[in-house]
């Protein structure tokens, strides 16, 4: 592979663009080397800009379930865009989606649409501290929620990659109002609950962590959680800006059948335009200005072009179920390939998966929380990462990523990705 056009437009955006790029992760700091600049993509593929072709397992970390320019998402937003691109007035189509996003995701009667996951979480946050009339959170270490302040205490992602779990920036009178607990540790969170009684809005999780690699949820933990919030008048907020309507139509929710209060949502939702949402029951969401007293707005919330590409995007989803069981079958197959790649060279690794959502660890150790996550070899994933890279296939520069599969991907590029696990795993030490 060669990369000598995105080795030169990486320069030039380093003179205009902090750090070359307008999201952390993005810059390859992790693993080194130089970012990858794209001049195209369809279906499974990457095309950058020095002609390379490459297997994408990041999808645009997550929104690109049915791989990159899906027609009918595509043409879905060329036919609205020649209509006007927005408006600030309300129009038909955000009804529209509401409606079929309701539909589709259990205990929720309503929500709002904003313009990223980070908005999403950040109001889900500000609606919890308005109902409940409580200021302090529980949040999870690893668990990324976006970047506003009240997240970035110990979070996973770029702000872990990038060693400044508490960023600068970040008040101290936000993060007091911050309470850190372990994922996957009951007893834990039940400890900060009882240090802080009648003091906790609520509880924001990843309920399968993506962030710090994929960490599924050990059993008993989302229920255990659901117990104590019900126990401790806090309300329960699934972050499920990742996992909505990829693990399931309904999302963890349906999946475990675990309900929660309120659900934020991201990536999928917005099928690859700037799309966040959060929802609950109505009772919970007329708090909500303009009838409740908890205010949140947006000029391009709702933004045409925007519902129009998750609009397109659900409705496939929702029509062909089956999508969701042809990802997850892929998922599986890929699981077992690397694993027999990975074991036939002696290869210290856990990989933990769940439906289409899969990461490697280069610890012989189970991985279920930030800690045991933080204990892999980071050297090995570099290697990891440079070697897939070379051999055609992209995967998240950094080991506290998740890899995304879409349903455009073949068993031949499964196969693909398999075959170079293996050539690159001689290369592991
Ligand atoms: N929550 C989760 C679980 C996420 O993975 C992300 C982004 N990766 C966010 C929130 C923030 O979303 P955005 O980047 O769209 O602001």
């Amino acid at each position: 592979m060669k990369y000598q056009r995105s080795s030169s437009l990486f320069a030039e955006a380093q003179k205009v663009i902090p750090g070359g790029v307008n999201s952390p992760v993005r810059a390859f700091k992790a693993v080194g080397g130089t970012p990858i600049f794209v001049e195209e993509a369809k279906g499974a593929y990457i095309y950058d800009v020095d002609g390379n072709k490459l297997i994408d397992y990041i999808n645009s970390w997550g929104p690109m379930i049915l791989g990159h320019a899906h027609e009918p998402v595509v043409n879905a937003v060329i036919e609205k865009a020649q209509k006007g691109t927005s408006f600030g007035m309300p129009t038909e189509i955000e009804t529209e989606i509401a409606a079929l996003a309701v539909a589709m995701v259990p205990n929720i009667e309503k929500i709002r649409f904003v313009n990223s996951g980070t908005e999403a979480c950040m109001s889900a946050v500000r609606l919890a501290r308005g109902y409940t009339g409580k200021d302090k959170i529980i949040k999870f270490a690893g668990c990324y929620h976006g970047h506003s302040d009240s997240f970035l205490i110990q979070a996973g992602s770029g702000a872990v990659t990038f060693g400044t779990p508490n960023s600068p920036g970040v008040t101290v009178g936000t993060a007091k109002d911050t309470l850190l607990a372990n994922f996957n540790d009951l007893k834990n969170v039940e400890e900060v609950i009882s240090a802080n009684k009648n003091e906790i809005a609520c509880i924001i999780l990843e309920p399968v962590a993506g962030n710090m690699g994929c960490i599924p949820p050990t059993e008993g933990f989302l229920e255990g959680l659901r117990k104590l919030c019900d126990d401790n008048k806090i309300l329960l907020i699934f972050d499920e800006v990742m996992t909505g309507f990829r693990l399931a139509a309904g999302g963890v929710q349906e999946l475990f059948n675990v309900k929660a209060d309120i659900v934020t949502f991201g990536k999928v939702i917005g099928g690859g335009l700037p799309v966040g949402a959060f929802a609950a029951k109505a009772e919970t969401m007329d708090y909500l200005a303009p009838i409740g007293p908890v205010y949140q707005a947006g000029t391009l919330s709702g933004n045409p072009l925007a519902m129009a590409a998750g609009l397109a995007m659900l409705k496939e989803l929702d029509e062909n179920r089956e999508i969701f069981n042809s990802i997850n079958k892929k998922t599986e197959y890929l699981h077992k390939g690397l694993d027999e790649a990975l074991t036939s060279e002696n290869v210290k690794y856990t990989i933990n998966r769940i439906g289409s959502m899969i990461s490697i660890h280069f610890s012989e150790e189970p991985v279920f929380d930030f800690t045991s996550a933080a204990a892999a070899n980071n050297e090995n994933f570099k290697i990891f990462f440079h070697g897939m890279l070379d051999e055609g296939v992209y995967i998240a520069p950094s080991a506290f990523e998740t890899w995304f599969i879409c349903d455009a991907l073949s068993y031949e590029d499964l196969d693909t990705t398999i075959a170079a696990c293996k050539k690159v795993a001689k290369t592991l030490k």
